[in-house]
């Protein structure tokens, strides 16, 4: 039935040849978005144009990079009146104890996210530590789409707070999509109290970059004309994928601005950057054609090591294994995903692989040390002494299904955001 519609479509748009490469599975991939699309009665030419986002080749697309400014703490501060107007950071104020996000007012003093609370009190003695809520910055986030959901679902998360959308076709019929960004601005400002910052472009990359330039409660948009002039002057550590390292590989290459990179050519970007270099190589001419990617439900975080050699010893593995555990953490927070079960993935020096799981009754705490415990009693498991490992990798899964999975006793005590007294 559905395949009937999609040659339909294809003869009544006249739209490019881009449109008939589309593969098989790009079309499974996005079955669901149509099929719901199709129940609601959304006219033919709105289901066919929502695989723009998958292939074009063109300017053609519409993309909003939406950020909450400050998330964690702008929802601690419309929570409790009190800490409005001061220095706060969310997390937890113990000796191990991070940033998860300052507020404005704290960004003044230096505080940013990542950074260990006794570093950030240290710079802002009058900082207050405000413990995270996580069932509520989830609550809001799920607020936030749908918000977005009114306009489009061709909505890819990046974290709770984060989000791009393809408003190329949108429900309403808005023609430009510097209008939606702001009607999206306006109703999480009205229905959340909180502020966002929105980005608008022609593609994922200058959305991003766009949403960044003027924060808090910006709207920034680059057209497709200004777009060259705007790469060229950007600071490389503002590109995405270029983190502190990358950007600093690149000053030794002498590469300080997004004119510099254009002027170095594909191959010397690949032999240097591997798989980003050809990414890089786009984002310096404003090209980017990765589609927003509808996540449907996250079913896994996970993280992986490939070793520079193959390892047998237990105490070299049990390092790496450490800073999967903290790669994991990381991920598990940004992403807000959470699961029962932790899996252990082992790549042996041969290329034969195993994995080892671990499920538990209440969700896996974000607590290092009884990660490290776990997986460290899976690893255990392996005899790496006589099959030395060359990748090691740790996931959680199996999301919970319902609320006594999610509030079990002793995860109260461990979890990493403790409810407010
Ligand atoms: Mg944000």
């Amino acid at each position: 039935m559905f395949g009937g519609k999609y040659r339909y479509k294809m003869r009544i748009t006249h739209q490019s040849a881009a449109f008939f490469s589309f593969s098989d599975s790009v079309i499974r991939k996005y079955r669901p978005v149509l099929l719901k699309n199709c129940a609601e009665g959304r006219p033919v030419t709105y289901l066919f144009r929502i695989f723009v986002s998958v292939n074009t080749k063109s300017d053609l697309r519409r993309i909003i990079h939406i950020d909450m400014d400050a998330f964690f703490a702008g929802v601690e501060q419309r929570d409790h009146p009190e800490l409005r107007g001061l220095p706060i950071a969310v997390g937890h104020d113990g000796p191990r104890g991070v940033v998860s996000t300052a507020s404005y007012e704290a960004r003044k003093f230096g505080v940013h996210s990542a950074l260990p609370i006794a570093t950030a009190k240290r710079r802002c003695p009058q900082l207050v530590i405000v413990d995270g809520r996580y069932e509520v910055y989830k609550n809001v986030s799920r607020q936030m789409h749908e918000i977005f959901h009114e306009y489009t679902d061709l909505i890819e998360p990046l974290s709770l707070d984060e989000a791009f959308l393809d408003v190329t076709e949108n429900k309403p019929g808005i023609d430009l999509a510097v209008d939606i960004a702001r009607e999206i601005k306006q109703k999480i400002r009205d229905r959340l109290q909180l502020t966002a910052s929105a980005g608008v472009s022609y593609n994922k990359f200058l959305a991003k970059i766009a949403s960044d330039q003027r924060k808090p409660d910006g709207l920034t948009v680059i057209h497709p004309s200004r777009a060259q002039d705007f790469i060229d002057t950007l600071r490389i550590e503002k590109f995405w994928g270029v983190g502190p390292k990358t950007a600093e590989q690149m000053h030794r290459l002498g590469i300080f601005t997004g004119a510099d990179l254009r002027a170095r050519s594909l191959p010397y970007l690949k032999e240097r950057f591997g798989k980003a270099g050809t990414l890089l190589y786009g984002f310096a001419r404003g090209e980017d054609r990765r589609p927003v990617v509808v996540e449907w439900e996250r079913k896994s975080v996970s993280c992986e090591r490939t070793f520079g050699h193959d390892i047998s010893s237990g105490s070299e593995l049990h390092e790496h294994l450490q800073e999967l555990v903290a790669d994991l953490i990381g991920r598990l927070r940004r992403s807000g995903f959470r699961g029962l079960t932790l899996t252990l993935k082992v790549k042996f020096h041969d290329f034969t692989q195993i994995t080892r799981n671990h499920t538990v009754t209440t969700i896996l705490p974000l607590d290092g040390d009884l990660l490290l415990s776990l997986a460290g009693k899976m690893l255990e498991e392996v005899d790496y002494a006589t099959h030395p490992i060359r990748l090691l990798g740790l996931g959680v899964s199996n999301p919970p299904h319902d609320e006594l999975q999610l509030h079990g006793d002793w995860i109260q005590l461990e979890f990493d955001f403790p409810p407010r007294p």
